[in-house]
């Protein structure tokens, strides 16, 4: 198995003990921080984010397949959002079962029939990809899923590449040291989100960042509030049901950190919060529309023969270019094809991975809890709310995770690459469409689900080779 940590130190528990203590206090320097769990909304007491003491070893081949294919990844976004006629048909079984996705729909009907506000589109993506092993050891890239809306760690992936170069250099591995990638995704969101401000047209007018109730993960936010800020871009925080009371001032652009769960819409004020955001003036990052195009339904749509090509009729090297990424993806419909679906789950579970249209991660079935579930919904429409995935197997890597309070082991973990994409569109002009970063996150192979946010992953940093 490959491993991550270099090998004098594998065998040297204080020597690894030492290097752990020096990568907390690195990260603290750098600014990895998090609130504490016991006081999310207080600054008081924060801690360092949860990271791996080394980087993992990426093929430098897949790592730019990955950044190479983000700009193609934000057109189709943008184009399938102005596409209503596409996004009914695919997410009509959906929308039938699933309530969440039903609500988010209903505002986009009312807002494709009253017509946009705001001609100004702001987009902030983050395509997520594992690296599937093929028995001859060689790796391909594979899109587990794309963000459309609150995709995170853009502000605190900015500031691990220098505490990795620390821990090696520390570590005696110099070379390896000096090949950790710079990174700036916060600069490249901020970059995207000043555009629209500027595009919106108003000095006075804010940016309103809309966040959770808890909101542990603040710092990363402050990273892009504090590249707006260089610009003299005034940002704001509000949560969502008091969103509506900002009568006072100007929002120029709305920056959705939340919106994307159930339980983020306490109330139908809520929802009449969202709405009025979707129907004021302000630019939407994401708008509605754009925010259903990250459905887990919209991306197995998306799989199916000649649907890309819709999108990018004269381009067929861009079709090619994206559909190499994608995993196999299944509909639960009904009719044949979702039931042939059905059948090849329960008949090879560890194969596949069942997904719900939900976010943040837990939310996915594997194994036999997916076979359970399947039986449950399969002979009723309920089995529409969900799709099936080909399960990716990522090769395992030997690492150490430092966490708050979790004691010091190696772990065989495995990661996953995100691929930060931003754009602007101004009626029909693409003002700017860019890759601005990555995020590597990493997690012990026990868990086949889970991100940071979700105490599963930890940050990393790709180490291409
Ligand atoms: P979410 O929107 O909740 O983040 P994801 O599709 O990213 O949903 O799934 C959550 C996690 O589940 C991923 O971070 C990954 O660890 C795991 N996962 C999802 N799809 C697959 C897959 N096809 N193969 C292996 N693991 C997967
Ligand atoms: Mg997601
Ligand atoms: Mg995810």
């Amino acid at each position: 198995m490959a491993n991550a940590i270099p090998e004098k130190i594998r065998m040297n528990t204080t020597l690894l003990e030492n290097l752990a203590e020096v990568a907390k206090d690195a990260a603290l320097l750098k600014g990895v921080l998090m609130r504490i769990q016991e006081t999310p909304n207080s600054s008081e007491l924060v801690t360092y984010a949860p990271f791996t003491l080394f980087p993992t070893p990426v093929p430098e081949a897949v790592f730019s397949q990955a950044l190479a294919v983000q700009t193609h990844f934000n057109t189709l976004v943008d184009k399938i959002s102005q596409d209503a006629e596409f996004l009914q048909d695919a997410l009509a079984s959906t929308i039938e079962v699933d309530d969440f996705t039903a609500r988010l729909f209903k505002i986009h009907q009312q807002i494709v029939k009253e017509g946009k506000s705001q001609s100004v589109v702001c987009g902030l993506n983050r395509s997520d990809y594992m690296l599937d092993q093929a028995e001859d050891g060689s790796s391909s890239l594979k899109q587990i899923e794309i963000n459309t809306i609150a995709a995170s760690f853009g502000g605190l992936s900015s500031r691990t590449p220098d505490v990795h170069r620390h821990i090696l250099q520390v570590a005696g591995q110099l070379e390896q040291s000096e090949r950790i990638l710079d990174n700036n995704p916060a600069a490249g969101l901020a970059r995207a989100v000043a555009k629209a401000w500027e595009l919106y047209g108003s000095e006075k007018a804010v940016v309103m960042f809309l966040v959770e109730e808890v909101q542990r993960n603040i710092f990363d936010h402050r990273y892009v509030e504090k590249e707006l800020w260089n610009r003299n871009i005034p940002t704001m925080r509000r949560r969502i049901h008091r969103s509506g009371q900002e009568a006072i001032c100007e929002v120029a652009v709305v920056y959705f950190r939340n919106g994307y769960m159930p339980q983020n819409y306490n109330s139908e004020k809520d929802w009449d919060a969202r709405l009025m955001m979707e129907r004021s003036l302000a630019v939407k990052c994401p708008d509605i529309s754009t925010h259903l195009v990250g459905t887990k339904k919209v991306q197995q749509v998306l799989a199916k023969p000649g649907v890309l090509e819709k999108f990018f009729p004269h381009q067929p090297q861009v079709v090619e270019q994206i559909r190499a990424t994608f995993a196999g993806l299944y509909t639960l419909d009904m009719g044949p094809e979702g039931d042939t679906t059905v059948a090849m789950a329960l008949a090879a579970p560890d194969r596949f991975v069942l997904k719900p249209q939900r976010e943040g991660g837990g939310n996915n079935f594997y194994g036999s809890e997916m076979c359970e579930v399947l039986q449950e919904v399969k002979d009723s429409t309920e089995r529409t709310a969900y799709i099936l995935m080909d399960k990716i197997h990522p090769a395992p890597v030997q690492n150490v995770l430092l966490r708050r309070d979790a004691p010091l082991q190696i772990s065989t973990c495995l990661s996953e690459l995100g691929v930060f994409g931003t754009y602007v569109r101004k009626g029909e002009d693409m003002v700017l469409n860019e890759c601005v970063g990555h995020l590597l996150r990493t997690k012990s192979s026990e868990h086949s689900d889970g991100g940071v946010a979700a105490g599963v992953a930890v940050l990393d940093n790709p180490l291409l080779f």
